[in-house]
């Protein structure tokens, strides 16, 4: 019997089986059924939030508390299940889907700490025995949007502080991943929360999502994705007057001076161009590498991909699983013909690669002799596809890692503290990694990007506080 997920709406588990979820490790394998919700079912359950915001707003830091802290205990407990449902779904691997399934535990933890730190300011006014009190509230009715790569971790960092500081929310995951987004719901809602204050609302984007963005009654929308659905999401936004945060697609350069330790530049570098099949908003898909180090970088690189080993995600041995779906390898792979058609040279892998089950499989792929200007080097793949680009000395490689419209992550491995320092106050990016891969961040500090990766204030951390809060200013005379 296939497993049949529902919509939480008003505290109601509705809707009737819509859309199937698919194994990309084997095909033939159906994680579920998930009811697909239409735009009434949006309406109802902006209504439902919208009604449920006064009471939760208003709620003591002790019932936020308890229900981040118990939902935290119990993501924690059930790592190793949740995590391994989510491999199964989204297709990385066993090691990567339980490590993100415990950074989701943590960040419910910190988020269910900082219910117990809000604080204020208390001000003297210009005018004499006047007092003036600066205290942040709740947005309203928050709609967040997510998509298919970090199918538990994004849901957490956004459904958590947003509950911490009182909002009440509209929850639509990506299509591809229902499940983790199910199960996090499932476990809030068991923890104790009041009806109304976190619906899930499953479905397509161009009716479920959409409606959300038309809707006057959503206060704020969290959204992460890609940059032509974020431009919706502004526009949209705009129209309504809604406060609104995008985290978007990325380009990220990986510097390799020739002064670096060769063993840590390719660690960095396959983690960060390749791991998690390449899917990631912070993965370096331009590595940019000075001339004294290239060659011998590039024959590292060679072999260590080599040793990859890529297979089912939920076999312990795999070390890259599969692209998440047929559209997503039609484009790393209509992107590899792109690379050659415009003169790179495929230097290792590229090719689809048959494993036991029917699954999508794609050997990692590393072009060499490209240039910045190519298309392989501007727009984002989004898969286990990464290219060198071979720069004279320093000051070329900052110039051609800045020379792109993103700007989330960077890197530079390198041994010299004067270019270690100066890479990190010039490169144009949000984050920016030293000796280390350009993905993989903490939980607990700001989160974001600049130019066209991200707009609006930073997420996770404290600085979350900034987008799921506003500022009141009150002003009393005593007298
Ligand atoms: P996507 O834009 O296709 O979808 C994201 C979400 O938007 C999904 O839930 C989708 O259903 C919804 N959506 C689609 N059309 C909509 C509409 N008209 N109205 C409202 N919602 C709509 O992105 P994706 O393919 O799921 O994710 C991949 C992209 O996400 C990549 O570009 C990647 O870089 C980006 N990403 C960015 C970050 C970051 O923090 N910067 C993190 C992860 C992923």
């Amino acid at each position: 019997m296939i497993l049949l997920r529902k919509n939480l709406i008003d505290g109601e588990w509705l809707g009737e089986a819509g859309s199937r979820n698919i194994n990309p490790s084997n095909t033939n394998d159906v994680v579920g059924e998930y009811a697909s919700a239409g735009p009434e079912e949006a309406k109802q359950a902006i209504a439902a939030a919208k009604a449920a915001f006064p009471a939760w707003s208003r709620s003591g830091p002790l019932a936020r508390h308890a229900v981040l802290k118990k939902a935290s205990d119990e993501i924690m407990a059930r790592k190793d299940e949740i995590g391994r449902a989510l491999a199964r779904e989204e297709g990385k691997t066993l090691a990567e889907g339980v490590a993100e399934t415990i950074r989701a535990a943590q960040i419910f933890d910190f988020f269910a700490g900082e219910t117990l730190r809000l604080s204020g300011e208390l001000v003297p006014s210009v005018r004499p025995g006047v007092g003036v009190e600066l205290t942040r509230e709740g947005v309203g009715v928050v709609g967040i949007i997510t998509p298919w790569n970090f199918p538990i971790a994004i849901p957490a960092w956004k459904i958590a502080p947003a509950l911490a500081y009182g909002n009440t929310i509209v929850f639509k995951p990506a299509e591809l991943v229902p499940e983790s987004a199910w199960t996090i719901v499932d476990i809030l809602h068991r923890a104790g929360l009041p009806k109304g204050v976190l619906n899930l609302v499953m479905g397509k984007g161009s009716v479920v999502g959409q409606a959300m963005l038309d809707s006057p009654d959503i206060n704020a929308i969290s959204f992460t994705g890609s940059v032509g659905t974020g431009k919706r999401v502004a526009a949209a936004s705009v129209e309504h007057m809604r406060k609104f945060q995008l985290e978007m697609g990325g380009k990220n350069p990986f510097v390799v001076l020739d002064d670096a330790d060769l063993a840590v530049a390719i660690d960095c570098a396959i983690n960060g161009a390749y791991f998690s099949t390449g899917q990631r908003c912070t993965a370096s898909s331009r590595l940019i590498v000075t001339e004294g180090i290239h060659d011998r970088f590039v024959e590292a690189m060679k072999e260590r991909l080599d040793k990859l080993v890529i297979g089912d995600a939920l076999d312990g041995k795999t070390q890259i699983g599969p692209v998440v779906d047929q559209t997503q390898l039609k484009q790393d792979e209509d992107y590899i013909a792109i690379g050659r058609q415009e003169g790179a040279e495929l230097a290792f892998g590229g090719d689809r690669l048959e494993r036991g089950t029917p699954g999508f499989y794609l050997q990692p792929a590393l072009f060499v002799g490209s240039n910045n200007a190519m298309r392989i080097s501007r727009e984002e793949i989004f898969g286990p596809v990464a290219n060198v680009i071979r720069v004279k000395d320093y000051d070329e490689a900052l110039a051609v890692a800045n020379d792109t419209p993103f700007g989330l992550t960077s890197g530079i491995c390198t041994t010299s503290l004067k270019h270690a320092t100066h890479f990190k106050r010039n490169s144009e990016a949000g984050m920016v990694m030293v000796n280390l891969p350009t993905a993989g961040v903490d939980f607990h500090v700001a989160f974001g990007g600049r130019k066209g990766s991200s707009y609006g204030s930073r997420e996770q951390g404290r600085y979350a506080m900034e987008f799921y809060t506003t500022v009141k200013t009150a002003y009393t005379f005593a007298g």
